[in-house]
């Protein structure tokens, strides 16, 4: 399997140990609901120039978080395109955390 991904030219190697955002590492600056960063989150940009509406950084850690949960079908589209292109699998949906807005 190649867990190599490409942005701007320079190569991001994926984490092949872990396979997705993990929850008990979610930062607690996200806002409550379904999509969260976790702590392996390496500030690529990726999902800020993606999903501007959603994510931003987090200047005093360097972290991505998300600060608006998406509501709308198209907005959770954004947010998941943005989750799926992340190159560290550091973005999480958990669904079971109710309600996005
Ligand atoms: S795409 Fe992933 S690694 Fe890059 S800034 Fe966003 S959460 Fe961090």
């Amino acid at each position: 399997m190649n867990f190599n991904i490409y942005l701007n030219g320079d190569r991001i190697r994926r984490n092949p140990i872990k396979p997705m955002a993990n929850l008990k590492d979610r930062l607690p600056e996200n806002v409550l609901g379904a999509f969260f960063v976790d702590s392996s989150c390496i500030d690529c940009d990726l999902c800020r120039e993606t999903a501007p509406a959603f994510f931003r950084r987090q200047d005093d850690s360097g972290f991505s978080i998300v600060y608006r949960q998406p509501v709308t079908p198209e907005e959770i589209e954004l947010a998941d395109e943005a989750r799926l292109g992340c190159p560290t699998e550091s973005i999480g949906r958990d669904d079971a955390a109710g309600p996005m807005a």
